[in-house]
């Protein structure tokens, strides 16, 4: 299918972009376009005006910041994937990476536009929400940042606004107590999983405290399993796993029954915690 008839207006800067979503109401940002164009392709979405931002400059750095590891919304997953500050200091994004799509996608899809859209299937909202990450939003009142327990509202719907532009992601930089795990199920790699898991905890010398778990795949948006992370904690992997299949609430969908993601959920949990108990993962 083609798209329905849009207009085309090319951003300079994060001011120019945020000023034209203000005069057109129902304009889209196009970053990668590996989401939207679907979209309209599928006429899911009919914007009037298309507003490219990714000519603007200084968006897609990756870098060490007092503690962080600091992604602009326009690297794309090559580049993040590619990284090596991510791989040195961001050890759980560096294990999602090539689980995004193929690489034709990768090329040109960006890690903002990835967490923007926040599709609840997606690898990188969960490990936003894993490692407690923050989002940086310019809008008409200038910057603001929202943490990833608060970012993630309903379905695609995240707490940027109308006329706002995600700009950059913090992630805290890995110490050497930090362990990370990852895991998911894919009909084939680089399809959306199934269900998936990222997670994070910090090594106490005889067994892990911090745990947190999100699971992708089982619910509207990306989702902690609460008491699933108390028992992880408490060494109690076989406990933490049953724990699972009662905390989440998955619904029946193309790929799955909600019994049988229950039950991946819980196959999931015992992979992660496998990883999170090596000595540096
Ligand atoms: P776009 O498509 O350009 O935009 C997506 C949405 O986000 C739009 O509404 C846009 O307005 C908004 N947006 C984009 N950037 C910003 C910003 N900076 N501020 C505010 N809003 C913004 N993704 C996965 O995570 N896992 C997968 O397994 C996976 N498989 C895929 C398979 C296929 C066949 C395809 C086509 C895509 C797949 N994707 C997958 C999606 C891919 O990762 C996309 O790149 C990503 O979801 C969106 O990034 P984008 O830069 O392409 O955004």
């Amino acid at each position: 299918m083609k798209p329905a008839p849009f207009a085309y207006a090319r951003a300079k800067t994060v001011k120019d972009a945020v000023a034209l979503l203000g005069k057109h109401k129902d304009a889209r940002l196009l970053a990668g376009g590996q989401s939207l164009i679907a979209t309209l392709n599928m006429r899911l979405s009919a914007p009037s005006l298309l507003i490219d931002i990714n000519r603007i400059p200084g968006l897609d750095g990756i870098k060490l910041s007092k503690g962080f590891v600091e992604i602009g919304a326009l690297a794309r997953h090559t580049q993040v994937e590619r990284s090596e500050v991510v791989a040195k200091h961001s050890p759980l994004i560096a294990r999602a990476m090539p689980h995004i799509a193929h690489p034709a996608i990768r090329n040109r899809g960006t890690f903002g536009g990835s967490i923007a859209f926040a599709d609840p299937a997606a690898e990188l909202p969960a490990c936003l929400l894993a490692l407690g990450g923050e989002i940086e939003i310019t809008g008409p009142k200038g910057k603001r940042k929202v943490k990833a327990d608060a970012f993630f509202k309903d379905l695609f719907e995240t707490a940027i606004g109308p006329r706002d532009v995600l700009t950059l992601v913090r992630i805290p930089a890995a110490t050497k107590d930090t362990r990370t795990g990852f895991a998911e199920l894919a009909r084939r790699h680089g399809d959306y999983a199934i269900v998936g898991l990222a997670a994070t905890a910090k090594a106490t010398g005889k067994g892990l405290k911090d745990v947190r778990l999100a699971y992708f795949g089982v619910g509207a948006t990306p989702i902690r399993a609460k008491k699933a992370e108390a028992l992880l904690a408490a060494g109690k992997i076989d406990e933490a796993a049953n724990a699972v299949a009662k905390e989440l609430d998955p619904s029946d969908d193309v790929q799955a029954t909600a019994k049988v993601k229950k039950h991946l959920a819980g196959v999931l949990l015992k992979r992660v915690a496998a990883q999170l108990m090596e000595p540096r993962s």
